[in-house]
Parts: C-alpha cells; sequence; structure tokens
C-alpha cells in the first residue's frame, strides 16, 4: 500500500470534517418533500386531536354489553347518529347507543365502538334511516376500536429533527399538525467545470479527436438528484490560467462547492492540482480507491472544491462514494450512513488489491442476495455501469474473492431491482 495514499474512510472523514451547512429558507410545505429541516418539529397540539370511532358501527357503554353472549343478546336502543366532521354531539346513556361513522366524535357516555359487522344488523351503516336498535352478542372492552385523543402524538412531543430529509409521510405529518411553512435548508449550489482540450459540448460538432462532455450532464444528474442545484459552468480547456479564470468566476457566483472532473491524473496536463495548490489550498490528493484513484480535494478562496477524475465511471463513482455525502452536510443532513447489504457472491473475483467499487449486479435468489459483475470494470467504460444496479465494495488490500463469499453491496436504486 502506497503510504501517501489515503484511505476510503481517512478522505471521508478529511472530506466532511467542518462541513457547514447552507444558510436557511422557509418553504411551502407542498414544495417541501426531500428537503433537509433546519428546525426541531414539537406537536403544537394532540393527535388525533379528538377522541374518535376507528370503524363505523355503533358508539355504546362497554359496561351495558358486558355479560353479552349468543345466549344472550344485548338490545340497546340506537338514539341518534355521528358522522365524520359534526362537532356538536349529543351524549348517550346507559342501554343506549349512537350510530357513528370512522373518524366522528365519541360522544360523550360511550367508551367503546361495536363495528357494524360485529352486530345483528350488518347493514345497518349502509341504510340512510336509523335503526331503532342494536343486538350485541358479545362483550366488548372499554375503550374498544376508539382512537383515543393524543395516542399518536402528544403535544410538545418532537416529532421530527433538524437535518431530517423529508419523506412524503413527514409531509403528512407536517400537514396534519397544521405547519405549513417549514424552515428547511436552502439547496446547495454547486458550480459544475469540465476539464479537457479533448471535450466538445453537445451543441458542437463532433471532430476527430474530441468526445463530448458528458460528465457535465451526468454529474448534473448526480447534483439534482442528491437534492442540490448544478451550475454548469462549462468546459475549461487545458490551460492553468482559464482555469484559474473560471475559478474566479465560480468565487464571484458564491456556490457552495466546485467540482470539476479531469485534469487531476499524472498526465502531462493534468493540471488542476497545480492551480489549487498554487492558487487555493490542496488538502489531499489520491485515495486508495479503485475507480478513481486521482480524487482531490482542496479549497480556492474560501469555496470547497473537489476534483473528480475524468473517467465517467470514475467520476460517478467518486461522486457516489464522496461528493453525496459531502453534499448532504452542506444541504443539512446529520447522518450519513450509506445503507449497506450482503450478497453471496455468484463467481471469484479479483482485483488490485485498493478499496474496490465494482459494478455489479444484485438479484434476489433463493436463499438471500446474489450479486455478480457486469460487463468490464474498465473506468472508461460506462456501458457496464448502464448495466449495474449495484456497486460490489471489496476492502483494501483485499485481492481475491472466492465464489459464494459475502460481499458488501451497495444498492444504486432503494426502490425496486431493475
Ligand atoms: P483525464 O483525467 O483528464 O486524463 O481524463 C480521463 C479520461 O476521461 C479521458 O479519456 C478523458 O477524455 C475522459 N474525460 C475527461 N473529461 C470528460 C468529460 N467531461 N466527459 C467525458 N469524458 C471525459
Ligand atoms: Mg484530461
Amino acid at each position: 500500500l502506497n503510504p501517501s495514499l489515503l484511505s476510503v474512510e481517512q478522505a471521508l472523514a478529511q472530506l466532511l470534517r467542518n462541513v457547514e451547512p447552507v444558510s436557511i429558507e422557509v418553504v411551502p410545505l407542498s414544495k417541501a418533500l426531500k428537503r433537509v429541516l433546519a428546525q426541531d418539529i414539537h406537536a403544537p397540539m394532540d393527535l388525533p386531536p379528538f377522541s374518535n370511532s376507528a370503524m363505523d358501527g355503533f358508539a355504546i357503554r362497554a359496561a351495558d354489553v358486558a355479560d353479552a353472549s349468543d345466549g344472550n343478546p344485548v338490545q340497546l336502543s340506537v338514539v341518534g347518529d355521528v358522522s365524520a366532521g359534526e362537532g356538536d354531539v349529543k351524549s348517550i346513556h346507559a342501554d343506549q347507543a349512537m350510530r357513528i361513522m370512522t373518524g366522528a366524535v365519541i360522544p360523550a357516555g360511550a367508551d367503546a365502538v361495536v363495528p357494524v359487522e360485529s352486530t345483528d344488523n350488518p347493514q345497518a351503516l349502509s341504510e340512510m334511516s336509523l335503526p331503532e336498535f342494536v343486538v350485541i352478542r358479545k362483550e366488548v372492552m372499554p375503550g374498544d376500536f376508539i382512537r383515543v385523543a393524543g395516542q399518536d402524538v402528544r403535544e410538545g412531543n418532537k416529532i421530527l429533527s433538524c437535518g431530517h430529509r423529508l419523506r412524503p409521510q413527514d409531509i403528512g405529518m407536517l400537514a396534519t399538525l397544521g405547519i405549513s411553512t417549514p424552515s428547511v435548508y436552502r439547496k446547495p449550489q454547486i458550480a459544475l467545470i469540465s476539464t479537457g482540450d479533448e471535450l466538445v459540448d453537445l451543441a458542437q460538432e463532433l471532430r476527430p479527436g474530441t468526445i463530448r462532455d458528458s460528465n457535465r450532464y451526468a454529474l448534473a444528474a448526480a447534483i439534482e438528484s442528491s437534492g442540490a442545484v448544478p451550475v454548469a459552468i462549462g468546459i475549461v480547456p487545458d490551460d492553468p490560467k482559464q482555469l484559474e479564470k473560471c475559478l474566479d468566476y465560480c468565487v464571484e457566483l458564491e456556490v457552495d462547492l466546485i467540482v470539476s472532473s479531469a485534469g487531476v491524473s499524472m498526465g502531462a496536463f493534468d493540471f488542476v492540482r497545480n492551480v489549487v495548490e498554487s492558487k487555493g489550498h490542496l488538502e489531499f490528493w489520491r485515495v486508495n480507491i479503485r475507480p478513481g484513484k486521482p480524487f482531490l480535494k482542496g479549497s480556492y478562496k474560501g469555496i470547497p472544491v473537489i476534483g473528480l477524475p475524468g473517467n465517467p465511471v470514475s467520476a460517478l463513482v467518486t461522486f457516489e462514494i464522496f461528493v453525496k455525502p459531502f453534499l448532504y452536510h452542506l444541504s443539512g443532513v446529520k447522518t450519513t450512513k450509506r445503507f449497506i447489504l450482503m450478497a453471496m457472491l455468484k463467481h471469484p473475483i479479483e482485483t488490485d488489491g485498493r478499496e474496490s467499487y465494482l459494478r455489479a449486479k444484485l438479484t434476489q435468489g433463493i436463499e438471500g442476495y446474489e450479486v455478480g459483475l457486469v460487463g468490464s470494470q474498465d473506468s472508461g467504460v460506462l456501458s457496464s455501469l448502464i448495466e449495474a444496479n449495484a456497486i460490489i465494495r471489496i476492502p483494501a488490500g483485499m485481492e481475491s474473492l472466492a465464489k459464494g463469499a459475502h460481499v458488501e453491496v451497495l444498492a444504486l436504486h432503494n426502490e425496486r431491482f431493475l
């Protein structure tokens, strides 16, 4: 192991040290999905706010039917109707019942609900007219089918924490609590620079020797799907002066992070490191990772700079491993530990001793998850990343793994197998 190379863990720790989250803004709840809360949420009220029925049925007094059985059916007189949304509800007394709908206020005096299907007349609710009485043949416990006020959430309880990324269920909770304009961190602005004399933009003609600047689009998409805003700066040729000018422009834009791709290897024209080192501050360069060894971190006039390798796969894999957690921290997310699962290798694997992130396909086998490599692991081959739905992680120092070994897998799509 080259002692000058940082391990992935060291690089990540150094990268995430002292990252300050961006400033805060207020958004309407309808725009808050996937945004990161910048405030703790304490419930301003009980949920449910009033005790209500969990079923369509009859609100009763449990004591009235304590002895009910098939041999001793109990008949209660139905004294009224209470539907969801009604606020002014009458009370019931001994041997009385009230027809009640799901979500309706429990009448005073009642302490249980009997679902309509547990009565002698399961049709009693579909009929418009109120039945005169209801017959019950089973004992009922106090509290049955009642959602008690505050059973879900108690006023004052902490419901969500600052740093939490809002999911649909969180949005629902905020809505039901009446929190219509939560404070969230604003989306970090990420300047994106592609370096290389060989690059042309999509609108330009592809002359011999040139390739399209695909990293700009792929990385912009990766930034966007991480909850940040890509600010595409464009292509900078392999010229230190022009890169410096471009970095100054990013400083003017007051972005939160500058991400460049390519120009960080050992090539004669790989000048990104020199510019960061001489005009800014270089924190580290090169990590013991495959692919993506030339990864660079530094800053320029106070703005953090990340230099990604140029190969499209290296750029995307190092984005996944390093940039995403960095963006999460910028976005105010507190924990960025990744969801990792274990899967059984379908064939032997050889690698070069670096901590390796290999393109793979994860499938559901009979005895659990199975995983195998897809296509070429060459860092210039993007098609195998297209085929992949997961990345196998092999620890540093491990050069071969046998078929049947259990390996760590990072799913690339959390929701389903593609
Ligand atoms: P470099 O790190 O500059 O040596 O680039 C490594 C490889 O990535 C070279 O084959 C480059 O042509 C390729 N490459 C660099 N930048 C991009 C880009 N923006 N889009 C696609 N390929 C790129
Ligand atoms: Mg280059």
